[in-house]
């Protein structure tokens, strides 16, 4: 059977994590990358992280969830990343269709500074904000970790910015009226792109897999896996 990862996905809401794992794990899709959205879902994402391999975990506070975040979230995730070297962080980024802009940008920010003390991988949520998102990336342009830009929206800016950015689609790829993400596929390297649900239910990673190789006859499902080994798995 071909083996998928999924980039970039949530705990479920309406069964347990493994049961979940489970159902894909049997459709191939051997390992997965969760992501928090804020501090509430750390403990638990960071303790399935724990007991399987073949999950990697994100923490960060998700543009969305800004309010949620407490006065110490920096200081908390700071005090994780130190202990724990295999920790990530994601969901973080921009999204311009939500409130509270000024503070995305300032959690942001502090986000990728951490990043960058921990040279970690940062999972990046960025909505009608690439100009802003770009902008920050910038003023650390030559020491990024590795960014993994979740559902790429196919913007050539982006595409152009930097070497450490990768590209993960999602299962959008697959409807018909969103062609500037269908054209962008044409323009990235083989070794830039990823797969992912974005999603609580991970299986809708095979319908992006299916969009994306169908598009790509270059590329293989065994390519896309390698280039997610290399970023969250064996970095
Ligand atoms: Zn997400």
């Amino acid at each position: 059977m071909q083996k998928y990862i999924d980039s970039h996905c949530h705990l479920p809401k309406n069964m347990s994590f493994e049961q979940a794992f489970e159902k894909a794990n049997s459709v191939g899709i051997v390992g997965c990358v969760l992501n928090s959205v804020s501090e509430s879902d750390w403990p638990r994402i960071i303790d399935i992280s724990k007991h399987n391999k073949n999950v990697a975990c994100c923490i960060g506070i998700h543009p969305w969830c800004i309010d949620s975040a407490t006065v110490n979230w920096m200081h908390n995730m700071d005090a994780i990343l130190q202990d724990n070297p295999h920790i990530m962080i994601g969901e973080v980024g921009l999204d311009k269709t939500h409130d509270n802009f000024v503070n995305q940008e300032r959690i942001f920010t502090r986000s990728v500074e951490l990043a960058i003390r921990y040279n970690r991988v940062l999972n990046l949520h960025c909505v009608h904000a690439w100009d802003s998102v770009l902008k920050i990336l910038k003023m650390y342009k030559n020491n990024l970790p590795k960014i993994v830009v979740h559902a790429f929206d196919g913007t050539q800016n982006a595409l152009d910015f930097d070497e450490n950015l990768y590209f993960s689609y999602s299962p959008n790829i697959a409807k018909v009226n969103y062609k500037k993400i269908k054209l962008s596929l044409c323009k990235v390297p083989k070794n830039k792109i990823l797969l992912e649900s974005d999603s609580d239910d991970f299986l809708p990673v095979l319908t992006a897999a299916n969009a994306v190789l169908d598009a790509r006859p270059d590329v293989s499902a065994d390519d896309i896996f390698n280039n997610t080994m290399g970023v969250f798995f064996n970095g």
